[in-house]
């Protein structure tokens, strides 16, 4: 909680962003109402010497407006069973939303950070931000050229949420219209993350809606006049294979003309083909109720032989209406692990938890810290069912993602990995006694 020290009527501003005027007029509002009472709760209860006046009460709603523009929010790691994440109830579950945040973290307070406000946010984050006690620690994740900007994320990421929803979001909250370069170049996770598949024998192309469409082409139009500033051979490499990525799936926005007519709702984007998009979306809905159903069961521990199988042809009916790349069939993958791991079928859960993370490999990136939580579960279940070998390596993978994101202080900050690490070593050396 922030403690108020000291305001004087002359006191310095803060220099930082407050965008009250971006404010929509509710908003406005409530920062009225919320200083006029702070300000007379401390004039009735703490003696306050403000004045009750105009001038006072404005400088109160722009503090008050730079608090909820520049917070941050302190996090550190649940503290239940953190040294052993198979004990961990709900493990295997994949919250959605919450999935690039670090392995079970908790809000533990909110705190202002005048160097970390400098940063500006982008939804594909080149510098990942964490805490050691009160401490922001801010560690770029990727190779950053000279003269480009450091960005974190302040939310949702590319391969999280969709363009739509990422957009919202930071609207409601900062309001500002994210214009990094998730949100103004073309990317494979914003083409595949909701979209259906194309009914063509062999085709990979994706299939979207009127609304993934419509913000498809608006990104489109904005790749035309963004100029490519900071671009090195290194970027132009990575915007080479993102480029072969998305001709994989979608070559057609490639084959531009003045109004891109190439991209239209429910036409593949790489054959052109039209497809049924009422009839695939209404069996990727009926399929999704019974992933509803599992998950229902599996938080109650009540997973019986009739889920799964129910569950394991609705993943063939939702596999034969969502593109393979789409984020809900990484979801379903992921529950079907957690069941077939409630009634101790190890190795058809690590099956299921393998082609998740393959997906979210497609949605994020290899080393992203998203894939590294899912490589957790994943090396939980490899021990689980005595595979040594497979855990040593997936706990390899997770130990150089995480030390990418967080360097020597990893092991500090995912307790988790050195327990794991010391259950592998355990498990190598009674394979070697036996
Ligand atoms: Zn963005
Ligand atoms: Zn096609």
């Amino acid at each position: 909680m922030m403690k108020l020290v000291e305001l004087k009527e002359d006191s310095k501003d803060l220099d930082l962003f407050h965008h009250y005027v971006h404010l929509p007029p509710e908003s406005k509002v409530e920062l009225h109402v919320y200083s006029i009472v702070l300000l007379y709760c401390l004039h009735s209860y703490y003696r306050s010497k403000f004045k009750l006046q105009g001038a006072i009460f404005a400088k109160v709603i722009i503090l008050i407006s730079q608090i909820k523009v520049n917070s941050m929010a302190i996090v550190r790691m649940k503290s239940s069973d953190v040294s052993n994440p198979s004990k961990q109830s709900g493990n295997l579950s994949l919250p959605g939303d919450s999935m690039t945040s670090n392995f079970e973290q908790a809000r533990v307070g909110q705190g202002i950070y005048l160097s970390g406000s400098v940063f500006n946010h982008s939804c594909m984050p080149n510098v990942h931000a964490y805490f050691i006690s009160r401490t922001l620690l801010i560690r770029a994740t990727e190779y950053v050229p000279s003269g480009c900007p450091l960005e974190m994320s302040y939310g949702p990421q590319v391969g999280q949420w969709d363009y739509r929803n990422r957009q919202q979001f930071l609207l409601d909250r900062y309001t500002f219209k994210c214009q990094c370069n998730g949100c103004t170049r073309a990317n494979l996770p914003d083409l595949v993350l909701n979209a259906f598949r194309c009914a063509k024998v062999n085709c990979f192309g994706v299939v979207l809606d009127d609304t993934m469409v419509e913000y498809e082409k608006h990104k489109y139009y904005h790749l035309q006049e963004t100029p490519k500033d900071h671009s090195t051979e290194h970027q132009r490499e990575v915007e080479k294979l993102m480029h072969d990525e998305i001709k994989n799936v979608a070559c057609l926005i490639f084959e531009h003309s003045n109004h891109c007519p190439e991209i239209q709702s429910g036409c593949c984007l790489k054959c052109g083909s039209p497809n049924d998009l009422k009839y695939l979306r209404a069996t990727a809905d009926e399929a999704d109720t019974y992933f509803r159903s599992l998950q229902e069961a599996v938080n109650s521990n009540d997973v019986s032989a009739g889920l799964l199988s129910n569950a394991l042809s609705s993943l063939n009916d939702l596999k034969s209406a969502l593109h393979s790349y789409n984020k809900k069939l990484a979801e379903a993958e992921d529950i079907l692990a957690e069941a077939f791991c409630s009634v101790g079928e190890m190795q058809q859960a690590i099956d299921h938890c393998t082609i998740s993370i393959q997906i979210l490999k497609k949605l994020y990136s290899p080393g992203h810290i998203a894939v590294g939580n899912e490589l957790v579960k994943l090396s939980s279940l490899q021990l689980a069912l005595g595979d040594a070998a497979a855990a040593v390596d997936t706990v390899r993978q997770m130990d150089t993602i995480f030390s990418n994101y967080c360097g020597k202080q990893a092991v500090l900050m995912f307790p988790y990995l050195k327990y794991l690490k010391g259950e592998v070593v355990h498990k190598l050396a009674d394979g070697r006694k036996s």
